[in-house]
């Protein structure tokens, strides 16, 4: 499932081509996505300008000049393909938009999705606070809000296990089951333990690892396990700097103990119980 990292190499890319760009056609060839896409999308979105993208937790929102918001939600198995050749329909493409740029230049926005758990939605500006996907959001970890007193305040009585905690869209948007694994890792914390023994040094670590690993991706184009490529088709070589998520029973980096997997709330867990206190 595409975390933080892969979203935002999905934004990046699109900031690169849509900057005042006018929408020209678009093409819905399935509008039963996770839900489904709304009746008035085509109509509503036809002949605006996609003003800039920007990242809100695992969201893509493109603000448009009629005051409107394109949301893009990756889901489990969605991409963004940016092509400026004549299209070629593939297998899982959903939805085409085709932009002008501002240097008349015509780019096709292809969202692709397998497994369709993804999300295209097109909502007026001022509902964004309100939006059902959007309003219970906790702050992004790579935002100044995300620090220690923040978190100290978050975990205070609570006796859920830090790994759950990171998880929490609520308490922190964007973060999944890899980045969870390896941030607990780079802080040598078991995923385990629970919120609340947590010191102000572990919170500390946390915080720095949190930003540094989800920098670290983002300038390596995210983490390809399954179905994550930029929307230039690379990969994300993040990939090969995984230090421990999917690694069971390999060596651990640090000191050679194997790595643990376990289950928690049924999502594979990976660790180092030497490492990791
Ligand atoms: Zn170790």
């Amino acid at each position: 499932m595409p975390e933080l990292p892969e979203v935002e190499t999905v934004c990046l890319a699109l900031s690169k081509i849509i900057n005042y760009s006018k929408v020209r056609k678009i093409k819905v060839f399935r509008k039963d996505l996770r839900w489904e896409i709304r009746k008035k999308f085509i109509t509503d979105l036809q002949e605006d300008v996609l003003i800039k993208p920007y990242r809100r937790g695992k969201y893509i929102l493109i603000s448009t000049l009629k005051q409107k918001i394109l949301l893009i939600h990756l889901g489990m198995s969605g991409q963004v393909k940016i092509s400026s050749n004549k299209y070629n329909r593939a297998k899982h493409d959903h939805l085409i938009i085709n932009i002008e740029s501002k240097y008349n230049k015509i780019y096709s926005l292809i969202y692709n999705d397998p497994r369709r758990f993804g999300f295209i939605d097109l909502f007026k500006l001022k509902e964004v606070e309100h939006h059902f996907l959007l309003k219970k959001l906790g702050v992004d970890p790579l935002g100044n809000e995300f620090n220690v007193d923040y978190l100290k305040k978050k975990i205070s009585n609570r006796s859920k296990c830090i790994k759950s905690i990171l998880m929490d869209q609520t308490i922190i948007a964007g973060l999944g089951n890899i980045y969870a694994s390896e941030i607990l890792y780079k802080a040598k914390i078991n995923p385990l333990r629970s919120a609340d023994s947590l010191n102000l040094k572990h919170l500390k670590s946390i915080i720095t690892s949190t930003k540094f690993t989800l920098k670290q991706s983002i300038s390596m184009g995210g983490t390809s396990i399954k179905d994550h490529l930029q929307p230039d088709g690379k990969l994300g070589y993040f990939v090969q700097k995984l230090q421990v998520y999917g690694k069971k029973n390999q060596n651990c980096n640090n000191c050679n103990n194997l790595i643990s997997m376990i289950f928690i709330n049924n999502r594979s867990t990976y660790f180092c119980s030497n490492c990791q206190k």
